[in-house]
């Protein structure tokens, strides 16, 4: 899953829009199962900069929207010599659908590909 999930998030990074950081990210996640659909998202920013949402809600929210709940691999493409990871609020939501999810990092050159985990993230949530 990873190469493809990868390059699904590399493909989309392309529409990120971001004017105002100039750092574009791209993100893909994948639904569990056999025959997994697949949700890209980008970051949108905005001249109000607390409106702005990171590439990996917008997947999130495009996979939950369509009515899908239970997740197995998100992709994440970021500019840089390192890849790096989701900011912590999008970790906090991911955890609200995902006790665990394979998280693959990548670099938007490709010459890294990192495999982390949620829980290797975010080992302690909140939760009501
Ligand atoms: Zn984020």
């Amino acid at each position: 899953m990873k190469g493809w999930l990868v390059e699904k998030a590399r493909e989309a990074r392309k529409n990120a829009y971001a004017p105002y950081s100039g750092y574009c990210v791209g993100a893909a996640i994948a639904t569990s199962g056999t025959d997994p659909a697949t949700f890209t998202g980008v970051n949108v920013e905005n001249a109000s900069y607390g409106a702005t949402v990171c590439a990996e809600r917008v997947a999130l929210h495009a996979a939950i929207a369509a009515g899908h709940r239970d997740f197995s691999a998100i992709a994440v493409v970021t500019p840089g010599p390192e890849a790096a990871p989701p900011c912590g609020l999008c970790l906090q939501v991911l955890s609200e659908f995902c006790d665990d999810l394979v998280i693959y990092l990548a670099t938007a050159d490709g010459a890294e590909v990192r495999e982390t985990s949620l829980q290797e993230l975010l080992p302690t949530r909140f939760s009501l």
